[in-house]
C-alpha cells in the first residue's frame, strides 16, 4: 500500500529531508492516489521531489518530460548519488548507450528516466506502450501553451499522451501559470478531473526595485560593487552586452564570469561550476542560464536591463534568496529596452509575435507603473492580494517622492472623467484635462468643460502614469471593451475628501519630454492651470464637502525635530558611504516617522513605514543606535 507515511520514511531516507515544502504533500498524494494533476509552485519550491519520491515508492517507472537536453544528465546524477536508479534518454546518447537504458527500461530498472518531447514518435509510444508506466510528469509544463513566454511545438503532441494511455496518470509541473496558461496546460494535456495546486508566489524576503536606467552599464556597476562578495546574477538582453558587462566589471575588480548561448558547452559548464562552487560571486548572463541552477545563497538578481515578459522576470528573480534570507531584486529599465525587444520580436512568426508583444507590454507597465511590485506580479499569477503593504519593494518602502497635493491632483482627474460623464478611456480624458483641442474635444463641447485644460501644465505620460496609479488604487477602474474609466466608490469617497489618495512625482522619468514641450507651450495655458484647484474640483460634486484633511504631514514637536535633524545627518552619512542618494536609504516621511515614535527595538523599528527586512538589515542598527545615543 502506497501510503504517506511510506513516502515520508522514503524521503528521509534518500534525501534527508525532514518537512515538506508547501504543496509537496498535496502534489503527492495526487500521484499515490493516480489522479492527474497540475502543481505551479514557484521556482525553487521543489517540483521536482513530487515526482521523484511517489517513483521511487512505486517500484515502477515514471517518465519524466524535461525540455532542456543540458539538464538531464545533472538531475540523472543527483538522482544516481541519492541511489536511486534513473537514466534520461536524449541525442546526445550514441548508440549503444541508448541500447543499455532501452534494455534497462523493458527491465523494469529505472524508477525514473528523463526524455525530451521530440522522443515521442511512433516508436517510443509504441515502445512505452509495452512497459510497465506508471506515470508522467511534465516539468516546465508551461512550454505547451501558446499563451506562456516560451512556446515549444514538440510539447504540443504531449496530449496524445491521456489518449494512448488512457490508465497512467499525468502530472504538470510549472513555475509560471497565469490562469489562462494553466487552463491551456489542463486542456492541451486532456488532464481528467486534475487536482490543481497553486503555489503562494508571495517571497517575502525579496526586495523588488525598478529604477529608470541612466547610461549604459553604469547603474549596474555601481549596484554590484556596493554588494561586494555576495553572490548575484545579472541578466541581459543580448550577448554582446554580456561580454562587454563582464570585462567592465571584472576590470573594477569583481569575481564575475559571463554566461549565454553563445559559448561553448565545456565554458559554460565551467562558469556554472565556478559560481555552484563559489569561485565566483556574479554570473552576468542573458536568459539562457538559470533552470537547475544550485545556488541558495543569492542575494540580488539585477536586471541590467528589461526582460521580455513579467514571466521571464519572475523566474529570474525567483532564483534570488532561496535559502529564505533577504535579498533583492532590482530592475533598470528605458524605453529603449521595449523598442529593441520590439524588433526582435518581430522577426518571428506572426501569431507567436503578436502573443509576445502582449507580454512585452505588461512588462512595460509593471516597470512604469508605480504600485506594489510584489501584488503586482502576485496578481499577475492569478492570486488573490489581501496585505496592504509588501514592506519589501520600492513603493512600499517609500521610496518614490509623492506629490504633495496628490488629494488635489486626484480630484482633479476624477473630476474630468465625471465631467465627459465616465464615456471616454484615458486618451481623451488626458486631452481634456491638458486643455488639447482635439477634433474629439471640439466635437464633444468639451473645451467648455470646466475640466478643459484643468492639468495644462503637465505632460501626457505623466497623466497617463497617475491615472494608472488611481486605477492601482482603486479609486478608478477601466470598463468595456473601450477601456472606459469610471469612478469607484473609493474614488467618491477621495472626491469628497474624505479618503486621500497617493500619486507619485514620475516627472523626473519622463524629464526629457517635458522639457522639449515646456519649450513649445505658450503661456495661455498657464492661465487656466492656475484656476483655484480645489474649488474646481469640489464644485463639480453633487453632494456637500466634509472638512479636508490636512495635505502637510503632522508637524514635529521640538524634541521630535531635533532627533529628525540628526537622524538626515545619519541618513546622508550613509548615502555616502554606500554611495547611493539619500531616499534609498530611508525616505523623509520615514525618518519623520521614526523621530516622533523612536523605535528602541528592531521590532519597533519594524513598524515604522518604509522600514522593511533588507533596510533593516541594511541600515536599521545604526538608526537604532543614534536614537538611543540621541536620549530621547
Ligand atoms: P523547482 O523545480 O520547483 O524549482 P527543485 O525541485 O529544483 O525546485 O528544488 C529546489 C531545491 O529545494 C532543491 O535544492 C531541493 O533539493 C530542495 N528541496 C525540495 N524539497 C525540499 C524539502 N521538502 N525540504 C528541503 N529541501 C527541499
Ligand atoms: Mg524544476
Ligand atoms: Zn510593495
Amino acid at each position: 500500500m502506497e501510503s504517506l507515511e511510506s513516502l515520508l520514511a522514503i524521503i528521509e531516507k534518500y534525501w534527508g529531508y525532514k518537512s515538506l515544502r508547501p504543496l509537496q504533500r498535496e502534489a503527492m498524494e495526487a500521484s499515490l492516489a493516480g489522479r492527474d494533476s497540475l502543481a505551479v509552485l514557484p521556482t525553487g519550491g521543489g517540483k521536482s521531489l513530487c515526482y521523484q519520491a511517489p517513483a521511487v515508492l512505486s517500484g515502477r517507472l515514471t517518465v519524466v518530460v524535461s525540455p532542456l537536453i543540458a539538464l538531464m544528465k545533472d538531475q540523472v546524477d543527483r538522482l544516481l548519488s541519492r541511489g536511486i536508479s534513473a537514466a534520461f534518454l536524449n541525442s546526445t546518447l550514441d548508440p549503444a548507450d541508448r541500447r543499455r537504458v532501452i534494455n534497462g527500461i523493458s527491465r523494469n530498472e529505472y524508477r525514473l528516466i528523463f526524455v525530451a518531447p521530440e522522443r515521442f514518435d511512433e516508436w517510443f509510444y509504441h515502445f512505452l506502450q509495452n512497459v510497465d508506466v506508471r506515470s508522467f510528469a511534465i516539468d516546465e509544463a508551461h512550454c505547451i501553451s501558446h499563451w506562456g513566454h516560451d512556446f515549444r511545438a514538440d510539447y504540443r503532441q504531449l496530449g496524445e499522451l491521456k489518449r494512448r494511455f488512457p490508465q497512467v496518470s499525468v502530472h504538470a509541473f510549472t513555475a509560471t501559470a497565469t490562469p489562462r496558461v494553466r487552463d491551456d496546460i489542463i486542456a492541451q494535456l486532456g488532464l481528467v478531473e486534475p487536482a490543481v495546486l497553486v503555489g503562494d508566489f508571495f517571497r517575502p524576503n525579496l526586495t523588488y526595485r525598478v529604477l529608470r536606467r541612466r547610461g549604459e552599464f553604469q547603474d549596474v556597476i555601481e549596484a554590484v560593487r556596493r554588494r561586494p562578495g555576495k553572490a548575484g546574477i545579472v541578466y541581459c538582453i543580448r550577448r554582446a552586452d554580456v561580454d562587454d558587462l563582464t570585462s567592465l566589471l571584472v576590470s573594477a575588480g569583481v569575481r564575475a564570469v559571463g554566461y549565454h548561448a553563445g559559448m561553448g558547452d565545456i565554458e559554460r559548464t565551467e562558469a556554472q561550476d565556478a559560481f555552484a562552487a563559489r569561485k565566483i560571486d556574479v554570473v552576468v548572463a542573458t536568459v539562457a542560464f538559470g533552470m537547475g541552477i544550485d545556488r541558495a545563497d543569492i542575494r540580488y538578481v539585477i536586471h541590467a536591463a528589461m526582460p521580455k515578459s513579467l514571466e521571464h522576470y519572475q523566474q529570474e528573480t525567483g532564483r534570488a534568496g532561496r535559502d529564505g534570507q533577504p535579498a533583492e531584486c532590482i530592475l533598470y529599465y528605458s524605453g529603449a529596452d521595449y523598442k529593441l525587444w520590439e524588433s526582435i520580436i518581430g522577426g518571428n512568426d506572426p501569431v507567436d509575435a503578436q502573443e509576445q508583444l502582449r507580454l512585452l507590454s505588461e512588462m512595460y507597465r509593471y516597470c512604469t507603473t508605480i504600485g506594489c511590485r510584489h501584488r503586482r506580479l502576485v496578481s499577475y499569477f492569478g492570486q488573490k492580494w489581501e496585505r496592504d503593504s509588501c514592506g519589501a519593494c520600492d513603493v512600499c518602502l517609500g521610496e518614490h517622492e509623492t506629490l504633495s497635493d496628490s488629494t488635489i491632483t486626484a480630484q482633479k482627474i476624477m473630476s474630468c472623467v465625471l465631467r465627459t460623464g465616465e464615456r471616454y478611456g484615458a486618451a481623451h480624458v488626458i486631452d481634456v484635462l491638458l486643455g488639447e483641442e482635439t477634433e474629439q474635444v471640439i466635437e464633444r463641447g468639451h473645451r467648455d468643460l470646466s475640466t478643459f485644460g484643468l492639468l495644462a501644465d503637465q505632460t501626457k505620460p505623466v497623466l497617463r502614469a497617475w491615472i494608472d496609479q488611481l486605477i492601482e488604487q482603486g479609486c478608478m477602474r477601466r470598463d468595456g471593451e473601450y477601456r472606459v474609466l469610471k469612478v469607484t466608490p473609493k474614488g467618491w469617497r477621495v472626491l469628497r475628501s474624505q479618503e486621500e489618495a497617493v500619486l507619485y512625482d514620475v516627472s523626473a522619468q519622463f524629464a526629457r519630454k517635458r522639457r522639449t514641450r515646456r519649450k513649445s507651450e505658450s503661456s495661455a495655458r498657464s492661465k487656466r492651470s492656475s484656476l483655484p484647484p480645489l474649488e474646481k474640483a469640489s464644485s463639480l460634486l453633487d453632494r456637500p464637502r466634509t472638512t479636508r484633511k490636512s495635505q502637510v504631514p503632522e508637524p514635529l514637536d521640538g524634541r521630535a525635530l531635533a532627533l529628525f535633524d540628526v537622524l538626515k545627518n545619519l541618513r546622508r552619512e550613509l548615502a555616502e558611504e554606500f554611495n547611493v542618494p539619500a531616499f534609498m536609504v530611508f525616505s523623509d516621511r520615514t525618518l519623520r516617522e521614526m523621530a516622533r515614535s523612536r523605535p528602541h527595538t528592531r521590532e519597533e523599528m519594524m513598524k515604522v513605514p518604509g522600514v522593511g527586512p533588507a533596510k533593516f538589515e541594511g541600515y536599521g542598527e545604526r538608526f537604532l543606535q543614534v536614537i538611543r545615543e540621541s536620549g530621547m
